[in-house]
């Protein structure tokens, strides 16, 4: 029943003070829903005192605090690779202890960047603390806008579709597939969630925005960088205005790389894409529709996944390939009488291009050709076809070679698996936050894109957003219809394939409890 409704109901003097409690009531629901929200916003550098690398752009713990008078909420953004279980506990412990914020409503996600192994520092809870305390005392009150933005250009699935049904990640750590080989690529989610915070007195204070993307590319230099959400970061700061702050939060990024990631002819071009994706955010910052009045709301659970039981059998079908290879090279399709390659690669490089140069006449020019016709000999016509074949047995070993060394990594990891994973699950918390209309829900690890796309498409909330790498980290996540694909992340995942449905069903669950 309604405020409304029910001061026409109670008009009886018998009942007056009854009445007047309810309209108090009705006021104080009232204020609550129209109450102010306020913010605060602050950044720690949270680079290592003592770095073994040259800095190139310093690493950053970035803090925002909301509050909405009856709940406040606690949003980490932080230049690491992964949040540990340690650091997320810590840190929490102590913005419970010293700020009074309930701990289950701070979110601590990592951007996920690779270059920070070492270059981090030690008392890195310390600052991040820190930044929420500066935070949380200069809050003001603020209007918040929502909205999504789109980059499509900067970024792609990196898990390639084989031939053979299964599946190939572009890695710097192991070679490409044949370009003959690959049918097509993994899904794609070139969604930017964007929540604006201005100052009820002017000026933007805050742009927290979300997208996935795997933070590696790095700096042609090879020294420590924030990596494309630094860079990012750094353009929407300068256009949003004196002491604005943006928060990158890591998206469902486990399959997604930066696009060119491994161009071997020019130096990466991080620098650039972080300028694109900071440009398009701008882009729908700016024009977002800002609102007076929002609330907040936090809720969480924490479930358990089951560990991936399948370790021995795949390393067997890993062993039974390696064999296969193995015979290969041992002559069967590879060497003339079954010894392998004739070639090395000082004299298969020369042939290789001078049957590139001129598939015709590799070996002089046509003149000699015409001169061996003219005396009805064959000589440069047999020798061509004997190089011809012997390039293509060097080729086939070369590709070989590349599927055995991507052969030998995966089957390390799954030995490493076997030693190591002694829990039959995996613990993990997932949270679901509601910032007026911009909703985000977490997820401890490496999720996919699809899975990202699953979510938003079935929340009936349109601006909902996936922060992966947020309060933990169990590593890769990947959907359940790519087990045995072979692919670096299916193979690294400590979980089983029945974690994307209790993961989906319960993310679904507590978004649906947001309102
Ligand atoms: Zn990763």
């Amino acid at each position: 029943m309604s405020c409304m409704k029910l001061r026409r109901k109670i008009g009886s003097s018998t009942v007056v003070l009854i009445a007047l409690g309810l309209a108090m009531a009705c006021i104080w629901a009232a204020n609550v829903e129209a109450a102010s929200l306020r913010a605060g916003v602050a950044v720690q550098d949270i680079t290592s005192d003592a770095p073994t690398k040259n800095i190139h752009d310093p690493l950053y713990a970035k803090a925002l605090v909301l509050d909405d008078g009856t709940a406040k909420v606690v949003i980490i953004s932080a230049d690491i690779g992964s949040v540990s279980g340690t650091l997320v506990a810590e840190v929490r412990r102590r913005v419970q202890e010293e700020l009074g914020i309930n701990q289950k409503n701070v979110l601590l996600n990592a951007s996920h960047n690779h270059h920070t192994w070492n270059q981090t520092a030690e008392d890195m809870a310390v600052r991040i603390v820190q930044a929420v305390e500066q935070a949380a005392s200069t809050m003001v009150p603020v209007k918040i806008g929502v909205g999504v933005g789109y980059e499509d250009r900067i970024s792609m699935n990196r898990r390639l579709r084989l031939k053979n049904r299964k599946e190939w990640t572009i890695r710097r750590a192991n070679p490409s597939p044949q370009d003959s080989e690959v049918v097509g690529l993994g899904p794609m989610d070139s969604e930017i969630g964007i929540l604006r915070l201005d100052k009820v007195g002017g000026g933007t204070l805050a742009v927290l925005y979300n997208f996935a993307v795997h933070p590696y590319g790095g700096v042609p230099d090879g020294g420590v960088t924030a990596d494309l959400p630094g860079f990012a970061s750094r353009v929407i700061e300068e256009a949003m205005g004196p002491g604005a702050i943006a928060l990158f939060v890591q998206g469902a990024a486990g399959d997604i790389t930066p696009i060119r990631y491994k161009d071997f002819d020019a130096p990466p071009p991080t620098e650039r894409l972080g300028m694109m994706l900071g440009r398009s955010v701008i882009a729908t910052a700016k024009r977002l529709p800002m609102k007076e009045k929002s609330d907040i709301k936090v809720v969480s659970e924490i479930i358990e996944l089951p560990r991936r039981q399948d370790v021995a059998v795949r390393i067997q079908s890993l062993e039974e390939q390696q064999v296969e290879i193995l015979r290969f090279f041992a002559g069967i399709g590879c060497g003339a009488h079954g010894a392998g390659t004739s070639l090395n690669f000082k004299s298969f490089l020369p042939l290789y291009i001078k049957y590139l140069i001129d598939p015709n006449y590799p070996s002089y020019s046509s003149y000699l050709y015409l001169a061996e016709q003219a005396t009805d000999r064959r000589d440069l016509k047999h020798l061509d076809a004997a190089n011809k074949k012997r390039v293509e047995k060097y080729l086939q070993c070369i590709h070989k070679m590349e599927e055995l060394i991507r052969l030998q990594t995966n089957l390390q990891i799954l030995k490493r698996h076997l030693r190591e994973d002694d829990s039959r699950s995996l613990v993990v918390e997932i949270q679901s936050i509601r910032i007026g209309e911009f909703i985000m829900v977490t997820f401890p690890g490496e999720l996919f894109a699809e899975v990202g796309l699953r979510l938003k498409k079935q929340s009936p909330f349109p601006h909902t957003f996936i922060a992966a790498y947020s309060n933990g980290h169990v590593g890769y996540a990947p959907t359940a219809d790519v087990y045995g694909g072979e692919a670096y992340e299916d193979v690294l995942t400590h979980l089983d394939p029945q974690w994307q449905q209790l993961y989906e069903t319960t993310a679904l669950e507590l978004i649906r409890k947001l309102p």
